[in-house]
């Protein structure tokens, strides 16, 4: 299995929420794009793990990803330990990617940012030659952080505007109503996941976007053809 790009979270649908136009796109695109979650959200407030595993699969094929799995980490305690990394590493060796999208570093859910950090260090460790015997080394390229649900500017933002319908298609609502007034019902989630994929578009000028946070500068070879308007 050799990836170009993996989505790495702790929950089912925050890929879905928070970077899933971009990997539709990228699939669109040719490139083979997979989803990791860490957790089966058996935490959750809606459904068993094995049936948000069951949906976070056919979403996968709603998403036209390449590949989809889950790690079956314990949800609401996810934990950077060894363990945890060496499983990660592990399977971004087998999976390759070119590319990974991570959960921004700050986040009121800790496993949110646990998921962040987790992803950060299991990329390193993949590299590392000695990491596993049964194992080649493999670090991605490039770390992206999905920045959606965080309160700062993003470094790009990725115009989703053709696969924005296709992402709402791919959330996983349920249709359960426990969790009463804890839990957004489907039009409120539809209607602030369009409001907020709206906000990015405009900032860049298109009608849906996702924003993405990177540590590194972004080159830029062709500064007469930058697309965005200054204001
Ligand atoms: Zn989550």
């Amino acid at each position: 299995m050799s990836l170009d790009i993996l989505a790495i979270a702790a929950h089912p649908d925050d890929i879905e929420q928070t970077c899933g136009g971009t990997l539709i796109r990228m699939a669109e695109m040719g490139y083979r794009a997979g989803a990791l979650d860490l957790t089966a959200g058996d935490m959750g407030t809606r459904g068993t793990p094995e049936l948000r595993v069951a949906e976070s699969e056919a979403a996968g094929k709603v998403m036209k990803l390449a590949w989809r799995g889950n790690l079956h980490m314990p949800d609401a305690r996810l934990e950077n330990n060894i363990m945890a990394r060496m499983t990660l590493a592990v399977k971004i060796r087998e999976l390759k990617p070119r590319v990974v999208i991570l959960p921004y570093w700050e986040a009121r859910h800790p496993d949110h940012y646990r998921a962040g950090e987790l992803g950060y260090e299991a990329c390193f460790l993949a590299g590392l030659k000695k990491l596993d015997e049964y194992s080649e080394p493999h670090r991605p390229q490039k770390i992206l952080y999905a920045s959606l649900y965080a309160d700062v500017k993003p470094s790009f933002i990725v115009d989703i505007s053709s696969q924005f319908e296709r992402r709402m298609e791919a959330l996983q609502y349920g249709e359960s109503t426990e969790g009463g007034t804890l839990f957004p019902n489907e039009a409120e989630i539809r209607d602030r996941l369009g409001a907020i994929a709206r906000f990015y578009g405009n900032q860049i000028g298109v009608q849906y976007g996702e924003p993405f946070v990177v540590k590194e500068a972004i080159r830029i070879d062709d500064v007469v053809a930058m697309p965005v308007r200054s204001i």
